[in-house]
């Protein structure tokens, strides 16, 4: 099995094996209300799904040690869950990082095999793209890499300029392809497939998405979308992303399968990232 297959999904796809979420999903409708809370034994695992506004849309998230995850890999503060209109918010039209210069630091634990993929993901922003990512002295609002775990392949990352100190998680095995897609998520970028517009271009296979994972296939109409839809993207979902039989979970609107790709930037990305940030 190719590792990078399952990459960014593959620590929800564990931790929800043996989960049982049903119904209640849909008989909600309080903000933030919890509705699953299932228990491991470990008291300081516990993870459950919730709902919540984002930006005005009511979402489905996962709360997860504390952090608040959404279609997966992007993590929420509760700021933005709180519908705070005042403060800085994730999206592609809002929270920007002023200038285009989003300064960072890598945790001294990363180790040198990520710290060479944070390198390269780097250069790759800071040639193709108006976005330049620049090694912190002593700005207050920047990203922090840290390290994840020692045997995993994902990713995390807040979304959007926040203010302050914000983080992108990775794994040993994540791909440079999965850095630059999480540093994606710092700049601004939602998922592809989330957009208003994806289902001109995309055919999703709701039966072949794992139990209680449906909810990370749902448009997302709070952003904005820019270009036309790029299957190719960087930000795309991968064609067996949840799936719970092997079988694609998402493929081409006339039912062929498609090949993603995490080698790094399509020009759709680069002129997606430019338009943000001109
Ligand atoms: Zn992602």
């Amino acid at each position: 099995m190719n590792k990078k297959i399952y990459g960014l999904f593959k620590a929800n796809k564990a931790a929800f094996a043996g989960f049982i979420i049903f119904a209640a999903l849909t008989s909600c409708s309080k903000s933030n209300e919890e509705i699953t809370a299932e228990t491991q034994a470990n008291a300081l695992n516990i993870e459950s799904i919730q709902k919540g506004q984002l930006n005005g849309q009511a979402i489905t998230y996962i709360k997860k040690d504390g952090k608040n995850f959404f279609q997966g890999d992007i993590v929420l503060t509760d700021q933005q869950l709180a519908g705070d209109n005042s403060a800085n918010k994730g999206g592609a039209t809002l929270s920007r990082w002023p200038g285009g210069k989003i300064y960072y630091t890598v945790a001294s634990n990363m180790g040198s095999i990520n710290a060479n993929k944070i390198t390269s993901a780097v250069s790759e922003y800071n040639t193709k793209t108006n976005v330049q990512w620049i090694p912190r002295t002593n700005q207050t609002n920047y990203v922090q890499f840290i390290f994840g775990s020692s045997s995993g392949a994902d990713g995390w990352a807040n979304i959007g300029y926040q203010g302050g100190k914000q983080t992108i998680s990775l794994d040993q095995y994540i791909s440079v392809g999965s850095v630059i897609h999480e540093m994606g998520h710092a700049v601004g970028l939602y998922h592809e497939h989330a957009r208003k517009d994806r289902d001109q271009y995309v055919s999703i296979q709701w039966n072949n998405i794992q139990d209680g994972q449906a909810y990370n296939f749902n448009i997302y109409n709070s952003g904005t979308d820019i270009g036309v839809f790029n299957i190719n993207s960087v930000m795309m979902y991968w064609p067996n992303s949840y799936s719970k039989n092997g079988q694609p979970t998402i493929k081409r609107a006339d039912n062929t399968n498609f090949t993603y790709n995490r080698n790094g930037f399509t020009t759709g990305d680069i002129n997606t990232i430019n338009a943000m940030y001109p």
